[in-house]
């Protein structure tokens, strides 16, 4: 056995290691430093903004204590270590914030938050499934006038076109399957808020949709397992290679990853 094999999984890791074996081992396995990238900052502090906006009463929860939860998001990131990294100064913090600020303007377009009764914002879900443990936390589960529950996340990078729903929805249906495993309860809709574009997607979770779930997680463990026991973690070549940070080190480029442990913790050091 090369790499130990994970006993736990996120969502996220499921997909970084569909999206590129290579990538989930130089990010997960190794453990290797990535340099803080502008979009994955922007997210959280829309995300914490809305988090801070969610944490009010109903009836407080204006467009004005949206600005204001913003202002909180943004004092917290000067002690945040990849908006400090990032560097920014000037006009470029400036289009920054304007950007955050454009984003949460438009999730109000997509919303009346103060409709959205007993809100649970952050919630940590974890079960088994088959011989790996997956976890995370839920952005936001609330019922809806049914009282039946609804989860709930938001993105601000651009929305999916159509073919490719079901994939960015993967994320809320392992959700799904966490929670109809903590609580015994199917959850009645799956819910992206796509804030950049202004675009909603819903699902309904389904017997089915969870089967799938189970199989997908199951196999992409097992193959990590025997990724793990060979040593071999395939390239995926694709678009997603313009924002890798491994680029390096990665065959299709030329690079050696023998040499990612030795050389990535120095690559984002300051000269
Ligand atoms: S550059 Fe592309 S193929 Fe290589 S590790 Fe990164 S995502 Fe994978």
């Amino acid at each position: 056995m090369i790499f130990d094999v994970p006993t736990t999984l996120s969502p996220s890791r499921i997909s970084s290691f569909e999206n590129c074996p290579l990538q989930f081992r130089f990010a997960s396995m190794q453990g290797l430093p990535q340099p803080p990238q502008v979009h994955l900052v922007r997210g959280n502090a829309v995300h914490r903004a809305l988090e801070l906006l969610f944490g009010d009463e109903p009836a407080a929860r204006t467009q004005a204590r949206a600005t204001a939860a913003l202002a909180e998001a943004r004092a917290e990131c000067a002690s945040d270590a990849n908006y400090v990294g990032l560097g920014m100064t000037g006009a470029d913090e400036d289009a920054f914030w304007s950007e955050c600020a454009r984003l949460v303007d438009n999730y109000f377009q997509m919303e009346d938050p103060s409709t959205v009764a007993g809100a649970e914002l952050e919630t940590w879900v974890e079960a088994p499934i088959g011989r790996v443990t997956v976890r995370g936390y839920i952005d936001r589960m609330e019922r809806d006038g049914d009282g039946r529950l609804v989860i709930s996340d938001y993105k601000t990078g651009r929305a999916p076109n159509p073919n490719y729903e079901d994939r960015a929805m993967a994320q809320l249906q392992v959700y799904a399957y966490l929670v109809r495993e903590m609580r015994g309860e199917m959850p009645s809709a799956l819910r992206l808020y796509f804030v950049r574009d202004k675009v909603r997607i819903d699902r309904t979770p389904s017997e089915q949709s969870l089967r799938h779930v189970a199989r997908r997680t199951t196999g992409v463990h097992d193959a990590i397992a025997r990724s793990c026991e060979t040593g071999v973690f395939a390239t995926k070549k694709g678009p997603l290679c313009n924002f890798c940070a491994f680029r390096s080190w990665c065959p299709e480029f030329g690079g050696d990853p023998a040499r990612a442990a030795d050389e990535a913790p120095l690559a984002g050091r300051p000269r």
